[in-house]
């Protein structure tokens, strides 16, 4: 450095640098003094120690840039350009990185002051570096944390909304190639066996992009399971905790992984992330790998919760396979499809006969055991592509498409038959059960909709069951009109029970002892206005399915017993003469009954024995412990019992013995084939005999010609009813008729001409 002082002032000068040379080499910050194209012409001890450079090899060295940072270097020399050729500003300050002698990188907050002549024009510039090395790596720590946790941020919000997994896993190993300073991240998952882990996800930083797979090393992801803990990788070459030797061959030398907790105690996988050169990584990179498989277990959870949710909500609880929810789905789904490629599609309603029983039988655990065992015999006979289905109770549903005709349905519809044949084993005890399957087809491009498929596999099924056990029957046009009228009919009927459109007709009951009518029977009648008459065998079943029997038969017995009571007022009856009314298998289902009829026959002051209650074995069958109950209650208080179409059933003899009967009414059936079949004859001998022995009459019903009263008289039988003596007829006419007849019987010779 030569500086020319001027001669008269060079005592004052002489005094002033010392002053400044004495501050400059004391002071703690470094300081330097610069030519103006930044070569040192003087640097201060503080200095020499920030750099680790000697005062000589400053000096005589290449100046500043030989120091700088080279990713620093243009700013600077932009910087002091600027400087040079501004006037107002003399100095800059800046944040600049330096070469430590050792390599290392320092930050220096720097100040370059340009010191200019007397004319303004530059001399040379004094530099002024503050160590803030740690300051520095401080702020871009917090900063790089403040970076991680917006993304974990992020990433947590990806991972509460993404119900694809697969996606959230490519985003979360983005992320960590984004963020960390790192070359792979990639994720695994828990496999079995042979396949202890599978790949799900990787992604590569920019740095070795296309270098190969973005995985996990195996190796180094099962010692994580193994270990729990973070396994660190610092440099691949030096690993002596697992052969490392495949991250070498991919060109990496350190990573970390992480395991992933899984929904239970088993992990869900592995977590890593690799780096090609060796280094170490601060707890916060490892915080935040933490963090994000955080994230990933908190996302598995979630998806597992909802999935077991979703399963709750379309599956049946006690067999697991679908509910009718998720069936209906499905067949949407191949109706559409259907429709798409032209093939067939078939709804199965599959129930099983008589499965009442063996809940009654053995008890509903049972019967859920047997419905458990039955569920995976359905599966197997059925296409991995088709859907089965558990509605309730013993009702299962089948969705097959891309049939190729409608035959091959019936073929599945056998195929399910045979395995239903196959014996249980229910409460120890070998059981042999059957079902019934109504069959409801799609043929390819029908716009058939889901729900009404479902339903006229219903009636089918139905059909099915009607036809007798363990067969199938197809949903066919027949049916859809007979839907389409039950619906418009029983809207009527209830329409008719509310306003009067019903009336009774009266059917006179004949002994054959005392030769004149001892009773009436009540038979509803129903004159439909569009359509005439409906008989009493097609509108009584829609009643009880539609919940109008109870109101029909409360207006039945009511109107019967109004009638007796206005043909003794007229003197048209005989006071000993019954009436019977019909009663449905529903009403005897409910305990009010017997409340209800006995206050029916108060209320007019009728003797309880004018009344004969007529029911069906079957219907008492159906719920044996309630109908013995109503029954039992109503023939204390002396209401006569009848038992009606005796012998269709199978448990006669069961019913003639535990209830309290008082008459017995044998099919008419029997009567209509005495002519035809001797086993008839012995029948009705027998049922006869048998009540003479229990003490109640039995009533032949249907006697239509003179030939059949004189057997079913011959045979033992009390009483007569039938076409023979009167059709049913109205109210008005009844009296006539009653009294015709019992002239007639008075006479028998001359009837029988
Ligand atoms: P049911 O109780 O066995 O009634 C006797 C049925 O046989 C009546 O048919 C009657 O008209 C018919 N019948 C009587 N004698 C002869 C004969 O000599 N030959 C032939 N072929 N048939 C004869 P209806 O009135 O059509 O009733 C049919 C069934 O409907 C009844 O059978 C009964 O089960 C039911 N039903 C009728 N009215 C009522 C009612 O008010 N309530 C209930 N719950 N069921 C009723
Ligand atoms: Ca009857
Ligand atoms: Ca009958």
């Amino acid at each position: 450095m030569e500086v020319t002082p001027n001669p008269s002032d060079v005592q004052t000068l002489h005094e002033a640098e010392k002053r400044f040379r004495s501050a400059f080499d004391a002071s703690g910050i470094g300081m330097a003094l610069l030519t103006l194209d930044l070569r040192f012409m003087q640097v201060n001890p503080a200095l020499t120690r920030l750099l680790g450079w000697t005062a000589e090899e400053l000096l005589h060295g290449e100046g500043v840039s030989a120091i700088s940072h080279p990713d620093d270097m243009a700013a600077r020399w932009t910087s002091f350009a600027e400087l040079l050729a501004g006037e107002a500003d003399s100095y800059y300050r800046a944040d600049r990185r330096y070469l430590h002698a050792d390599g290392h990188v320092i930050w220096g907050a720097t100040t370059l002051t340009l010191i200019r002549d007397d004319d303004g024009q530059p001399l040379y510039a004094m530099g002024q570096l503050e160590d803030i090395t740690a300051r520095k790596h401080a702020e871009q720590r917090a900063e790089r944390r403040a970076a991680q946790q917006s993304a974990v941020v992020r990433l947590s919000q990806v991972a509460l909304e993404e119900q694809d997994f697969g996606s959230l896993a490519d985003a979360t190993v983005a992320t960590i190639t984004d963020i960390l300073d790192v070359s792979v991240a990639a994720l695994a998952r828990c496999g079995s066996g042979a396949a202890p882990l599978q790949h799900v996800s990787g992604a590569t930083g920019s740095d070795v992009a296309g270098r190969g797979a973005a995985s996990l090393d195996e190796r180094h992801a099962l010692l994580t399971l193994d270990a729990g803990e973070p396994v660190i990788v610092c440099d691949s070459s030096a690993e002596a905790r697992f052969d490392a030797g495949g991250l070498a061959a991919r060109g990496l030398a350190s990573g970390v992984t992480v395991r992933v907790a899984g929904e239970g105690h088993e992990p869900f996988g592995v977590l890593g992330m690799y780096a090609a050169r060796a280094r170490a990584f601060d707890e916060d990179d490892i915080a935040f790998l933490r963090s994000v498989a955080n994230v990933l277990t908190g996302a598995v959870r979630r998806l597992a919760a909802e999935r077991g949710m979703r399963h709750q909500a379309l599956h049946d609880p006690l067999t697991h396979l679908p509910n009718r929810a998720l069936l209906l789905d499905r067949l949407r789904h191949g109706l559409a499809r259907g429709r798409r490629e032209g093939r067939w599609l078939a709804v199965l309603h599959l129930d099983v006969d008589d499965f009442k029983n063996v809940n009654d039988a053995f008890g509903h655990a049972a019967g859920d055991d047997l419905l458990r065992e039955l569920a995976p015999r359905l599966s197997e006979a059925l296409r991995p592509s088709d859907t089965l289905a558990r509605f309730s109770g013993d009702e299962f549903a089948i969705v097959c498409d891309g049939l190729d005709d409608a035959t091959e349905s019936a073929t599945i519809a056998q195929r399910l038959l045979r395995v239903v044949e196959r014996p249980f084993e229910v409460a120890g005890v070998e059981v042999q059960a059957t079902a019934s399957i109504g069959i409801a087809l799609a043929e390819p491009g029908a716009a058939a909709g889901a729900e009404e498929l479902l339903r006229d596999a219903d009636v089918a099924v139905h059909r099915a069951k009607a036809g007798g056990h363990g067969t199938y029957e197809i949903f066919d046009e027949r049916m859809r009109a007979e839907t389409l009228e039950r619906v418009a009919l029983t809207k009527d009927l209830r329409r008719a029970i509310e306003d009067g459109g019903l009336r009774l007709v009266y059917q006179p009951i004949v002994s054959f002892h005392d030769r004149r009518v001892v009773g009436v029977e009540a038979l509803t009648r129903w004159t439909h206005p569009d359509w005439g008459d409906v008989p009493p065998d097609r509108f009584i079943p829609l009643a009880e399915q539609h919940g109008l029997i109870g109101a029909l038969g409360r207006w039945v017995l009511h109107e019967a017993l109004d009638q007796l009571v206005r043909w003794e007022r007229a003197g048209l009856a005989r006071p000993d003469l019954t009436v019977s009314v019909n009663v449905s298998r529903v009403q005897l289902g409910s305990a009010a009954l017997g409340d209800e009829v006995l206050a029916a026959l108060s209320l007019r002051e009728l003797a309880p024995n004018r009344l004969i209650v007529e029911v069906t074995e079957s219907a008492v069958m159906d719920d044996p412990e309630t109908a013995r109950a109503t029954l039992a209650a109503l023939h204390q208080r002396g209401v006569r019992l009848a038992l009606d179409d005796f012998g269709v059933g199978q448990s006669s003899l069961a019913c003639l013995l535990e209830l309290p009967l008082d008459v017995l009414k044998l099919d008419r059936g029997f009567i209509t084939s005495l002519a035809t079949s001797r086993e008839s004859a012995a029948i009705v001998r027998a049922v006869a005999d048998m009540a003479r022995t229990l003490r109640f009459p039995v009533v032949a019903e249907g006697i239509e010609t003179a030939a059949q009263e004189q057997v079913v008289e011959a045979l033992g039988c009390d009483l007569g009813q039938g076409f023979l003596y009167a059709r049913p007829v109205d109210p008005e006419a009844l009296p006539a008729v009653v009294a015709d007849l019992d002239a007639a019987l008075g006479r028998p010779a001359a009837r029988a001409a």
